[in-house]
């Protein structure tokens, strides 16, 4: 297995509004593997296993596939081995979001059921909820007939700008390289279709396009080239993992350390060095009894091993619970996933719960009795938004969560 480089494009990594233990219990058991994972090599028995668990199997053959491919003895040619990792990887996205898909359904039919239970056992509700919809098919009359089916969009095609080795000096920081790409590029007269231009790190500038070919017609513009600028395939987000009881005191550089040590070390052909380089810590969190939670950003095919072949990680004398990190960052100003408060571009508040002018602290809806909550997110993108914001059922809230498992090198 080899180690790769860190993508050059990452989005802001900053200490989220929204805590670890947040994340609802429903969420938690989506991401964590079973504790009593008691026979991993059993054959495949999906009536009680449960997602993570598959999952995690998934990973281990996918993960065993690679080793075949990576075997010395292997005759298998460059270019089929990298066709071969690189399609490995899309499965494991693939498996990972058909369990947040498949949980989602199951929390659905849960709560169906008790509509359903409850109509049974309470007939006098019955005649409450016809009462009410009949209200509502009226109001209906007046409104769209049915709400529009929320739909999950794979990202749309992108690449990213950076500025050649030689013309590097020329390109300081990211707002230059958007000016040269907005000289070169022009979107009126050579019909481009730019969804959207997003600064990076290294001075990078991300441009997204409406499609595929769009691209090719990126790439072939000759002012980029002369303008000391090259276009590249985003790297993609690279996994993030949660290490849980991991002793408060512990340093970071301490921490991986031991992480590569007592894990990685005898295990893998990567190098203390490459891994410590390779290897972030993006958040850090306290709990109780002398411990906390470190989230950090590795390598793809550490993560692969680690998934593979760990219950817990050794870190010192302790054994650490570990869960993939799929945490969307929130904006707790306009209340935009993606960004944090620090990056907004918008110049005043929007409250979580009501969606009003006004910061979330500051809400005086919430206590009033006939509150009902509404979703910023929902309401910009014109979907159901009976839920507060930042809700784990709120349709954008998954939609994003998609997009972030399908823009992950899982
Ligand atoms: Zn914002
Ligand atoms: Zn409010
Ligand atoms: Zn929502």
């Amino acid at each position: 297995m080899t180690s790769r480089s860190p993508p050059s494009v990452t989005s802001k990594r900053l200490f989220c509004e929204i805590s670890p233990s947040s994340v609802s219990p429903d969420m938690s058991k989506r991401v964590q593997r079973s504790e009593s994972h008691e026979d991993h090599e059993s054959s495949l028995d999906t009536s009680n296993a449960n997602y993570c668990d598959l999952v995690s199997e998934a990973s281990t053959y996918l993960s065993k596939i690679n080793d075949l491919v990576n075997d010395q003895g292997s005759r298998i040619n460059i270019a089929n081995k990298s066709a071969i990792m690189d399609m490995t990887q899309r499965i494991t996205a693939i498996v990972s979001l058909l369990a947040i898909k498949s949980s989602c359904n199951e929390t659905k039919l849960v709560n169906t059921q008790r509509e359903l239970d409850l109509l049974k056992t309470n007939p006098a509700s019955e005649s409450r909820v016809k009462q009410t919809k009949s209200y509502a098919d009226k109001l209906k009359l007046r409104l769209p007939q049915a709400v529009p089916p929320v739909q999950s969009r794979a990202p749309l095609p992108c690449v990213v700008a950076y500025p050649t080795e030689e013309r590097s000096a020329d390109y300081v920081t990211s707002s230059a390289t958007k000016q040269a790409l907005m000289t070169a590029i022009k979107p009126s007269d050579d019909g481009f279709q730019i969804v959207g231009v997003k600064k990076v790190k290294k001075s990078g500038v991300i441009l997204r396009v409406a499609n595929e070919s769009q691209i090719k017609k990126l790439k072939s513009v000759e002012a980029i080239k002369s303008a000391g600028l090259r276009l590249e395939k985003p790297k993609g987000r690279q996994p993030r993992i949660l290490v849980k009881d991991v002793p408060a005191s512990m340093e970071d550089k301490t921490f991986l350390t031991a992480l590569y040590r007592q894990n990685i070390k005898d295990e893998l052909k990567v190098t203390e060095d490459d891994f410590i380089k390779n290897t972030r810590v993006i958040r850090r969190r306290m709990v109780n009894h002398g411990r906390k939670w470190i989230g950090i950003e590795i390598d793809s095919a550490i993560r692969q091993h680690l998934v593979a072949t760990k219950e817990k990680l050794f870190i010192d004398w302790a054994p650490c619970r570990f869960v993939d990190d799929l945490e969307l960052v929130r904006c707790n100003q306009c209340q935009e996933y993606g960004h944090v408060r620090k990056y907004c571009t918008h110049k005043t508040p929007t409250c979580a719960n009501c969606a009003g002018a006004h910061e979330t602290t500051d809400c005086l809806e919430k206590d009033k009795p006939e509150f009902k909550p509404v979703c910023v997110a929902c309401k910009r993108y014109k979907k159901p938004c009976d839920h507060r914001t930042g809700s784990q059922d709120c349709p954008t809230y998954k939609i994003k969560l998609e997009q972030l498992v399908l823009s992950t090198n899982y």
